[in-house]
């Protein structure tokens, strides 16, 4: 595809900039990416490794400009969750069908390769710049050392604001009117901890899952590294009796580590080290529109839609706007009015969906799992859909696994919350969750 040429600047050099910057090379613009940080390629990081979960949209977006299996090379495949939950042995539970599999992926790594790949296909780079204003009619954008003082003023055909989920393109756009705006902190935050590696180089748990630790309020995860480590994410509330805000001495840690993740006693030390050497972040939801203005600036990635991680989707649904907004390219040829109100529009309602999505899975990670009726009804949800594969996908894998849009995955999913309600309501459910006679009930609901 080859439209005529643009002179565009991206705001951002993030997972989703970097990449927007290959597809509009690819299209035949000239692309200048602006950051605030500096060249993450010249940064020497300390040891410590932060990884994220890609799944089919993500690579559906790398498939199309021919990436995808120079990504894999840097990636690894966790075809199933390892449940380390207490009392029990150590279990695992696979993903979905034979091949299906998320994969972990070092966030630095992937953002380095992807400015590597944006650099070769022709893209300039300003790092070290930061975006303080943007003229949204004029396509203008103001860089400068601080708020105050002196800036310098870039002229361009069109703007894209990748620039996160506290993006300066979008609090530019928010002063408008009927700009529709709206962010949601929840109470729980997340600190990034790291199992090193064994001294051989190998990894200290099975290298091809996703460890979870569930504990009610708080949960604990790790991913691996290729260089054998483990990213490791505490998830917790900040205020209450077992919080962030209730350790505050190494003592404290250590005890917290060896009460609630026995089996990680082994590295405790680097976890309790690491608890007070990392930050607590928080988690936001954020949701506006319209995410574009005329045919000069459009959101894309965090600065559009901002979700909380529990489904991992976050970086996939900003890959997934880069195809959507590549097809209205195709579509809509030079037309970037068109291009631009087709995109917000197919995308709005996926992004307000993964939004949901995402939060009723922290809902229900933090305060359902304890919860009897909930464990045995995702007991007869699994062994009906484990029976019948076609006739019950689960929520996790029309997400994950899946490039049907996220609005149809949550409609599947509420259609399936009534139906286990009604199963629910059968007398003696308890006794008989794996009788014909729930199996046929599920199956004459679904008619
Ligand atoms: C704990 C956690 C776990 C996650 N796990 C996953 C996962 O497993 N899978 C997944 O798909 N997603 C995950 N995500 C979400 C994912 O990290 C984000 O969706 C993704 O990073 C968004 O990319 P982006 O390029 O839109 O924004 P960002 O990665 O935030 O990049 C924005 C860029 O813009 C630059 N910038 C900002 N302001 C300015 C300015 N004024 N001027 C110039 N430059 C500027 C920043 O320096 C940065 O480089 C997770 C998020 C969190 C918090």
């Amino acid at each position: 595809m080859n439209q005529n040429s643009k002179n565009i600047a991206i705001i951002g050099s993030g997972l989703v900039g970097s990449l927007l910057a290959i597809y509009l090379k690819r299209a035949g613009h000239q692309v200048t990416v602006f950051d605030r940080r500096p060249d993450i390629r010249t940064i020497e990081f300390s040891g410590r490794s932060i990884n994220l979960a890609m799944s089919n949209r993500g690579w559906k977006t790398l498939r199309d400009v021919g990436l995808e299996d120079e990504i894999k090379e840097i990636a690894i495949p966790l075809d199933k969750r390892a449940m380390h939950v207490i009392g029990k042995p150590m279990y695992f539970q696979s993903y979905g069908k034979e091949g299906e599999a998320i994969w972990s992926i070092s966030r630095g790594v992937l953002n380095k390769t992807m400015i590597d790949l944006a650099e070769e296909a022709g893209t300039d780079f300003r790092f070290n710049e930061k975006v303080w204003d943007v003229d949204l009619p004029g396509a203008k954008l103001y860089t400068g050392e601080s708020e105050k003082g002196e800036w310098k003023a870039y002229n361009y055909d069109m703007i894209f604001g990748c620039d996160g989920a506290f993006s300066r393109v979008r609090h530019k756009m928010q002063r408008r009117s009927r700009f529709d705006y709206s962010q949601k902190f929840i109470d729980v935050g997340y600190k990034e901890l790291t199992i090193p590696a064994n001294e051989n180089g190998t990894h200290k748990l099975d290298k091809n899952s996703f460890h979870i630790w569930p504990r009610g309020r708080f949960m604990f995860i790790a991913m691996p590294n290729l260089d054998g480590s483990f990213t490791c994410t505490l998830f917790m509330p900040f205020e209450g009796e077992v919080s962030f805000n209730s350790i505050k001495t190494k003592s404290d840690a250590v005890a917290f580590f060896k009460a609630y993740f026995p089996n990680v006693m082994q590295v405790i030390e680097d976890l309790a080290d690491d608890f007070f050497e990392n930050p607590t972040s928080a988690l936001v939801t954020m949701k506006c529109y319209p995410w574009t203005y005329w045919d000069k600036v459009a959101l894309v990635g965090d600065s559009a839609h901002a979700v909380v991680p529990f489904y991992g989707q976050g970086m996939n649904a900003g890959f997934e706007d880069i195809s959507v907004l590549y097809e209205m390219m195709i579509a809509h040829g030079d037309d970037w009015e068109a291009i631009f109100k087709n995109y917000q529009e197919a995308r709005k309602p996926n992004a307000d969906a993964i939004a949901e999505l995402s939060y009723r899975n922290f809902v229900e990670m933090s305060s359902k799992t304890s919860n009897a009726t909930f464990l045995l009804q995702k007991k007869i949800e699994k062994r009906f859909s484990e029976k019948y594969p076609d006739k019950w996908v689960p929520a996790y894998s029309r997400v994950t696994f899946s490039e049907r849009p996220y609005v149809e995955a949550l409609a599947v999913g509420d259609v399936q919350e009534e139906i286990m309600a009604e199963v629910m309501k059968m007398p003696a459910i308890e006794m008989k969750w794996d009788s014909l006679e729930v199996e046929q009930k599920i199956l004459d609901l679904l008619q």
